[in-house]
């Protein structure tokens, strides 16, 4: 279903030369300071004095709980997962991730509220009905969950690991919204990256997602595959606003054999170009937008009426290691294997090995592994890389108010490149407040980085970010 017809005012927003032109490697910024700057001084006092001071504030919390396995490998994969088929291996982690649980939900004050949970991976749907239900009941045995009703609950689903009847499972816990792992619909594309899943299977999900009410539903998409074109993609993006999620994610898939061995199993001579990449992704991007779809920023389009849109046009977007959120201000506790929590004023992460996780908890021990407490400096920097990329603004009396500086002093180096992106169009306004135009919102971590204080020192030390490319 179309929801808004207006493609000759938005066809030209997605501009391949622009984005030449504009587009640098740079951090996707879900935190400031980046995981780079993590460390294992970190301790478990620091871990503990934060907790201490978040439930003096009276926040609520956010969860993020990772089930790390997968049935099978699909070849781009290069997130933080097992390729399993053992039920012992799952039912062990289960049970330290319930231990974690129990230990952590004794730190935070029994009655601070959770309005947002999600649950990711790996394919937390790999794990079976009984298993996810018992997990569900011991998060709320331990967390204040808030009814479905005023919460956002979400979980992350791979279309091969279940049917209706589990979608209805999945409603009746709790869960009021989900994120289809889609990539393509393209047969082809599908088999090069060992991950068919018909478009039949997703219209029955469709249809059993919209019979049990789901709130919003979610698909990822990914350019840059082998054998995608510009006109594959077009007829995936047709069958996609046919089936009418209510938001989407647009990644841009980097091949990097080196770092993710799976990818070397792709068809190297079938990855589009760059050249090619580029036109895919303003292709898309433009049809997603003359469709109706908002662009939010960073990779996510979603329905004008949305809850994202909505928080965005309200002030409210935040973003976090999930990307974007409209769950604001809340401390978000990561349960799981290499989960990562924003507490107070630390970021910490927990061990990325699985063993070691296990290890952990056996012997009733935090599986933190490292984290970093924030200056006033790094907060500062923060509250004004958030306000970009969320509100499209920067308003410069509310960094003053807030942290009690001079924005034109604090920020006297940064302010000359600030009027150069008015000039080159990314901007709009001066010292009164600037807004990210546009054009300016499909290249705004390059405006971003100007306030990041850790970037040359990565810059120097090799270190490789991602580009639109
Ligand atoms: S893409 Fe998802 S389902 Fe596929 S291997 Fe990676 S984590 Fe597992």
């Amino acid at each position: 279903m179309r929801l808004v017809k207006h493609e000759n005012e938005v066809n030209s927003l997605w501009d391949s030369e622009f984005i030449r032109q504009h587009d640098v490697a740079g951090p996707r910024y879900t935190s400031y300071p980046t995981a780079l700057q993590f460390h294992e001084e970190f301790s478990q006092q620091d871990y503990l004095d934060a907790v201490r001071r978040s439930n003096h504030s009276r926040k609520p919390l956010s969860l993020y709980i990772h089930l790390p396995f997968c049935a099978s490998l699909c070849y781009y994969c290069a997130c933080n997962k097992v390729i399993t088929q053992s039920e012992d291996k799952k039912r062990r982690y289960l049970d330290a991730l319930i231990k974690e649980i129990r230990i952590k939900s004794r730190d935070f004050a029994a009655d601070r509220p959770v309005y947002q949970m999600h649950w990711g991976g790996g394919t937390p749907t790999y794990f079976s009905g009984p298993e996810l239900t018992e997990l569900w009941f011991e998060v709320s045995r331990h967390f204040h969950l808030v009814d479905p009703e005023r919460g956002e609950y979400s979980i992350e689903i791979d279309p091969r690991t279940l049917d209706g009847d589990k979608l209805g499972l999945l409603k009746g816990l709790g869960f009021n919204r989900i994120s289809l792992g889609i990539q393509d619909f393209d047969p082809r594309v599908q088999e090069a990256i060992n991950r068919v899943q018909p478009l039949s299977q997703i219209r029955e999900l469709m249809d059993a997602a919209r019979s049990y009410q789901y709130r919003s539903v979610n698909f990822d998409l990914i350019y840059g595959l082998p054998y995608q074109t510009v006109a594959s993609v077009e007829r995936t993006i047709e069958q996609v606003i046919q089936l009418d999620p209510d938001r989407i994610s647009l990644f841009n898939y980097a091949h990097l054999p080196e770092r993710f061995k799976s990818q070397g199993l792709l068809p190297e001579e079938a990855l589009p170009p760059a050249e090619e990449k580029l036109q895919i992704l303003c292709a898309a991007s433009n049809q997603l937008v003359a469709a109706g779809y908002v662009y939010i920023g960073m990779d996510h389009f979603a329905k004008p009426n949305d809850e994202l849109a909505l928080a965005q046009a309200a002030g409210r977007l935040h973003r976090n290691f999930q990307g974007y959120t409209t769950c604001k201000e809340a401390d978000l506790v990561g349960l799981g294997v290499s989960a990562i929590s924003l507490i107070n004023n630390i970021y910490c992460q927990n061990t990325k090995s699985i063993s070691e996780y296990q290890t952990l908890l056996d012997a009733d021990e935090t599986p933190l592994s490292s984290g970093v407490v924030l200056s006033t400096d790094d907060e500062i920097r923060r509250a004004v890389i958030m306000s970009l990329l969320c509100q499209n603004r920067l308003l410069p009396a509310r960094i003053e108010e807030q942290f009690g500086v001079r924005f034109d002093e604090y920020f006297s180096n940064e302010i000359k490149d600030l009027n150069g992106f008015v000039e080159q169009g990314l901007l709009l306004g001066g010292q009164q407040g600037y807004e990210v135009t546009e054009k300016g919102r499909l290249v705004v971590r390059k405006i971003c980085m100007l306030f990041d204080t850790y970037l040359s020192q990565h810059l120097q030390s090799g270190r490789r970010f991602s580009r639109v490319l």
